[in-house]
């Protein structure tokens, strides 16, 4: 069992964590784990999904650990589906392109972390996506 206060996460990226930001890293305990190869032929998504599934799976914990999830987008979207039915948390990392004028005269993108989004937002009655339980920040509180 793991220490699960920070928070458990499994990184299934091929960019493990030790090269995160502090921010990105805040408040969780990062496990990495290699996202697996994917072979081009049509079952190799799925294989790949179903590797990425079981590799989550073995993590016994009380409280299902928050899965990032980011690699060829076919295995994603099979692995996400199936983690997400299963109750997992699926998220992905959002980043901010910043653009600099370097002193040679190029210009280098720089990418930030902006934080992290889910696969499978909880939706407001609203439309928008649910931040506080199952309501948006501008409905959390309303009494109509
Ligand atoms: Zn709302």
């Amino acid at each position: 069992m793991f220490n699960e206060n920070p928070m458990l996460m499994l990184n299934v990226s091929n960019h493990p964590s030790s090269g995160w930001s502090k921010k990105q890293r805040d408040g969780y305990h990062v496990v990495d784990i290699p996202f697996p190869e994917v072979r081009t032929t049509q079952d190799g998504a799925v294989l790949a999904a179903q590797q990425i599934v079981s590799k989550v799976k073995a993590f016994e914990t009380i409280h299902k650990p928050t899965v990032h999830l980011m690699g060829e987008l076919g295995a994603c979207v099979i692995a996400a589906t199936q983690l997400h039915s299963m109750g997992y948390d699926v998220v992905h990392s959002m980043t901010k392109r910043i653009s600099v004028m370097g002193e040679d005269g190029v210009k280098h993108s720089k990418f930030e972390f902006a934080g992290f989004r889910e696969y499978f937002p909880t939706m407001c009655s609203c439309g928008r996506v649910a931040t506080i339980g199952a309501v948006c920040d501008d409905c959390f509180g309303r009494d109509d």
